[in-house]
């Protein structure tokens, strides 16, 4: 069944992000909904801030930002006046940013070439391998990590939980033309499902093909249903393909979120000891890939920078802007919220 598109005004494009966990401060989505679907996307509750149903309408009603490189690009501006570029930004926190409507719309590629043009780093979370088609700008950009999520090689249980997502052994695909081309890679096992992709085989072989490609680091979480709307569109899917674990996870995640302690450390020990095996935990990330700075400013090395205004891309991407922004919501499952709001 073919989304129903609608345009989206938005005033901002790079969106603070006041949660002290996170490893970055703003985030950009140049999308709301999402449709790859996922029965576990936290983000199907951002749907509702939007008056839309948490339901399936996150996967059938897609919203894209009307303009969103050129909005980016007026604030990243005004943030180079003012001398406050932002540090880490993470693209993709509450949406696939490469989900299939990126392939026309490119709303992701222009985001990304305004950050690489102003020297801004940044990661990126997707499920697709579609993020190859910009290898162009990553190669040149200040690209901290593109994460791949991938949480089980099991076609079964991928086609259950993520209906629409491109197949695990193309992730697996993407990791290694990434890392043939030099990009930091992590992956993102999460979430990781109690009794079905957290096996010690299951963790052995995963960890296994993803250092195999090539990753560099992997980061694991386990699931989260932090909504009655996430956690009820997520039982609805167990309980059409797998009802036997309804009562073990009724058990699990009654009246909670997250598991409890007593499932999640050892669960957590088993699934990481086989990442840490193989090297995947335990490292440093990558600080910093891109441009070095040439007299304080980043990009194009003392020109007059790209959007026209004269001020340039200016000032060392390690402030935080003053302006106000209008800060969304955030997290779903491709994104390093995804690990803490699960
Ligand atoms: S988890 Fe990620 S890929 Fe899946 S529906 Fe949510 S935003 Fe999309």
């Amino acid at each position: 069944m073919r989304p129903t598109l609608e345009p989206m005004a938005a005033k901002t494009i790079l969106n603070r992000v006041r949660v002290p966990a996170m490893p970055f401060d703003w985030s950009i989505n140049p999308y709301r909904g999402c449709q790859h679907g996922c029965s576990f996307c936290y983000a199907r509750s951002t749907h509702a801030f939007l008056g839309r149903p948490a339901d399936d309408t996150f996967q059938r009603h897609i919203y894209w930002k009307e303009g969103a490189p050129d909005i980016l690009r007026g604030q990243l501006a005004r943030m180079a006046r003012l001398g406050r570029m932002p540090g880490h930004v993470a693209v993709g926190t509450a949406t696939d940013p490469y989900q299939p409507l990126e392939a026309k719309a490119k709303l992701t590629r222009g985001c990304l070439e305004a950050l690489a043009d102003y020297g801004v780093p940044f990661s990126v979370t997707t499920r697709s391998p579609l993020v190859l088609r910009d290898l162009d700008i990553l190669r040149r950009a200040r690209v901290l990590s593109v994460n791949i999520s991938l949480h089980t090689l099991d076609m079964r249980i991928w086609r259950r939980f993520e209906p629409a997502s491109p197949a695990p052994w193309r992730r697996l695909e993407t990791i290694a033309r990434l890392a043939d081309a030099g990009i930091p890679v992590t992956v993102f096992a999460a979430p990781m499902l109690p009794y079905l992709t957290d096996t010690r085989k299951a963790a052995a072989e995963l960890a296994e093909a993803c250092a195999a490609a090539g990753a560099g680091r992997a980061m694991v979480d386990f699931l989260r249903l932090q909504t009655p709307e996430v956690k009820q569109w997520f039982f609805g899917t167990l309980e059409r393909h797998d009802p036997e674990l309804v009562p073990a996870y009724g058990r699990l995640y009654y009246m909670r979120a997250g598991l409890p302690d007593s499932y999640l450390r050892p669960a957590r020990e088993r699934v990481e000891a086989e990442f840490r095996r193989r090297g995947l935990i335990g490292r440093k990330p990558k600080e910093d890939v891109g441009r070095t700075p040439v007299d304080g400013r980043f990009g194009a090395e003392g020109t007059g920078g790209t959007d026209g205004s004269g001020a340039g891309p200016v000032g060392r991407a390690d402030g935080h802007a003053a302006a106000a922004c209008d800060e969304e919501r955030a997290g779903s499952g491709c994104t390093p919220l995804q690990l803490t709001l699960f």
